[in-house]
């Protein structure tokens, strides 16, 4: 039986000879069981651990130890392989009860040490399986928090979502506050994974009770550092509910752990979020602190978005606001300032023609000088106009080609007389063939004028102002030059900016408002051109040079309608419908179309000219826009109803010229739009034109 046990067996000496061994053992140590005999059983134990064995066998050689049991050591076999055995030593006594020899039973624990080192392995994955689990749900949560969040730019509504999104993955519940600077509580939200909780989480009145954060909580954002309560006392929640009825609340909810991450955005604190969790999950850890740690930095940082985002919408309102407001003064402005410019022109004009005038000097320079203000202001007023136009981005050109000797001739012609009256010699230097742009005539020339204006203004008496075209590669030069003032270096480019005076001294110069050469400078650079101011310095005068791209290509001109009064031979008079609250218009106009020979119906107001324009069916109607009850708009709609009078052409004459207006008139049903104060020629031609087809 010993032989052919299925452990190994062996006897042996109480020094540790072995004296017998049994087939298992000779298979075990893989030595025959006769060789095994004598040899002793410690030096089948391998280096490192025999001399531990060693002290065992003396232990029980003396009688400290009674047996050995299942002592794992490690064999090394005559062919230097190992094996992990588990040995049990018994003592063997003799008849006197004296210890007489060792009795050994091994166990080979190879199988045993491979399932046991593959169930360590198992569970090493498992475990590692559920970390990455962990990991890749915490990504997901965080990911799905960020994405709502990234949705959101309203800062009211990010507690709300972080409460909702929190639960039930990461909170049984969980709460969101916001503070303002003094830490009161402006936003709350509260979310339970049990929707028949929720109401009772809900009812939590935080915000509404006082306007104090819970202390507990005021001293943690006083921290700023995340906190876990492990175990929930009484004592926490006193501090933590802020009231009585909160307390119930809270007590009825049954938490067991709590943790607490204060919301910090740039190093202010903005609010904080609570999740707390019951019985059935366990208590929060520092691994849920580091996943709350990241939710709330990310969260501050949406928080703290959406702040600026509505800082900037309310800001950009404020500036639209006063943008509008600006674009409504201007408006108003040059309106109230036309209407009157308009009648003191017309008057000015008229007066110049009386003979009692005309054969007084005086007079007549005073109404000259009358004329010329105006015409001053009414130039102010449209350089105010086209600033504010081009601010607003509403600039529009009209674009056709031009032969720049044209408009630069009819700059010139506009100011050789104020040059004259100021003694400076004026002249031109145009070159013999054509030289062509494609560009908003009345613009460019607005420009020139804008130029020779000028350089006839900055130019003592005697000086000398000239004009000058001439072609510079696939460009077209034009420059202004005097010998006036002089520009000093550090103002060359000031002078073209608005408002921009070329003077350190406004009080003791000559300049102006300083818009007329932004306006320049913007006008020309619509058309792909510069324009730059020269001077060698004050006192030696200046010049001002544009350059246009030249038109590309054969170039075929329009033919420009003659700009002459219609007052010659054969001018058809017509009936003229004049409609306009200002009774100095209407008189003054009136006064300038009867002498033209036409004939002409006044009303104040759109009632009455529509009561005119049903009786005398005129063939042409002019009509203020802006008047009381019945406005210009108002008028033309219940005329275009108005059968036999559908299709009379109709001029509205507006002191608002914005684009818009000019728009706002053409819908509403008139033909054209003239702003006041009109050149009476100007008007003549329309009415014309209109009338004519
Ligand atoms: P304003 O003449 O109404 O002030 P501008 O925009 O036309 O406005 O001109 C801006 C400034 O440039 C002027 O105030 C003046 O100081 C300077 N300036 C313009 N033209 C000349 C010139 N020909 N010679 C000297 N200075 C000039």
């Amino acid at each position: 039986m010993f032989n052919f046990a299925p452990d190994a067996y062996l006897a042996a000496a109480l020094e540790g000879t072995i004296q017998e061994a049994n087939n298992a053992a000779g298979a075990l140590l893989l030595v025959p069981q006769d060789v095994l005999v004598g040899q002793p059983l410690a030096s089948f134990v391998i280096e490192e651990e025999r001399q531990s064995f060693l002290e065992q066998l003396a232990r029980l050689r003396s009688g400290e130890l009674e047996k050995l049991e299942f002592w794992v050591i490690t064999i090394q076999r005559p062919d230097h392989s190992l094996v992990p055995v588990s040995i049990t030593i018994g003592i063997v006594r003799d008849p006197q009860g004296g210890r007489a020899g060792l009795r050994c039973l091994l166990r080979d624990m190879t199988e045993r040490k491979r399932l046991e080192e593959e169930r360590a392995q198992l569970l090493i994955r498992e475990h590692l399986a559920r970390t990455e689990t962990e990991a890749a749900q915490r990504l997901k949560f965080l990911a799905e928090v960020s994405t709502a969040l990234a949705g959101s730019l309203d800062y009211a509504s990010i507690p709300d979502i972080l409460a909702l999104l929190s639960v039930p993955y990461f909170a049984d519940y969980c709460f969101v506050y916001l503070t303002d600077e003094a830490m009161a509580v402006r936003h709350f939200a509260a979310a339970h994974a049990e929707p028949e909780r929720a109401d009772l989480v809900k009812s939590l009145r935080f915000h509404l009770m006082s306007a104090e954060v819970p202390s507990a909580a005021a001293e943690l954002l006083r921290k700023g550092k995340p906190e876990i309560f492990s175990d929930i006392s009484e004592n926490w929640l006193e501090t933590f509910a802020c009231g009585l009825e909160n307390l119930e609340i809270l007590q009825k909810l049954d938490f067991r752990s709590a943790l607490v991450v204060p919301l910090i955005a740039r190093g202010v604190p903005l609010g904080a979020i609570t999740f707390m969790a019951s019985e059935s999950r366990p208590p929060y850890s520092y691994n849920d602190l580091s996943l709350a740690d990241e939710l709330a930095r990310r969260s501050a940082l949406f928080l703290e978005n959406a702040r600026l985002y509505h800082q900037v919408i309310v800001e950009r309102d404020k500036a639209e606001k006063a943008s509008q407001a600006k674009e409504e003064f201007v408006a108003i402005l040059s309106h109230e300032l036309r209407t009157p410019l308009m009648t003191i022109l017309g008057w000015a004009r008229i007066l110049a023609r009386q003979p009692q005038i005309v054969g007084d000097d005086v007079l007549s320079e005073g109404v000259q000088s009358l004329e010329h203000n105006a015409q001053n202001i009414a130039r102010l007023v449209e350089d105010c106009l086209d600033i504010a136009r081009i601010t607003e981005g509403k600039f529009q050109l009209q674009k056709e080609i031009i032969d720049i000797s044209d408009i630069a001739n009819a700059a010139f012609e506009s100011t050789r007389e104020f040059a004259y009256r100021k003694g400076l010699k004026f002249g031109t230097q145009f070159p013999p063939s054509s030289l062509h742009v494609t560009g908003d005539k009345t613009r460019l020339e607005q420009v020139l004028l804008n130029l020779l204006t000028n350089a006839v203004k900055y130019t003592e008496s005697e000086g000398e102002v000239s004009i000058s075209i001439r072609r510079v590669d696939e460009e077209c030069e034009i420059a202004v030059t005097d010998t006036g003032i002089g520009i000093e270096p550090e103002f060359m480019e000031r002078i073209f900016e608005p408002f921009g005076q070329g003077t350190r001294n406004w009080f003791e110069s000559n300049s102006g408002l300083g818009l007329g050469l932004a306006i320049a400078r913007d006008i020309v650079q619509m058309h792909g051109g510069r324009i730059w101011a020269e001077s060698p310095g004050p006192s030696c005068g200046s010049t001002f040079r544009l350059r246009l791209p030249l038109a590309a290509g054969p170039v075929q001109r329009k033919t420009i309608p003659s700009q002459q009064r219609p007052v010659a031979a054969g001018f058809k008079p017509l009936k003229i419908l004049f409609v306009e609250d200002s009774k100095d218009i209407l008189n003054l106009l009136r006064i300038e179309l009867e002498e033209l020979g036409y004939e002409v119906f006044t009303a104040t107001d759109g009632e009455r000219g529509l009561e005119i324009a049903k009786q005398e069916v005129p063939d042409v109607i002019v009509s203020d826009i802006k008047m009381p009850k019945f406005d210009g708009y108002e008028l033309i709609r219940q005329l275009r109803r108005v059968p036999h009078l559908a299709n009379i052409p109709a001029i509205a004459l507006s002191g608002f010229g914005m684009s818009k207006d000019v728009e706002k008139a053409l819908q509403a049903g008139y033909n054209a739009h003239l702003c006041k104060p009109v050149e009476l020629s100007e008007l003549i031609s329309i009415v014309q034109k209109l009338t004519s087809s």
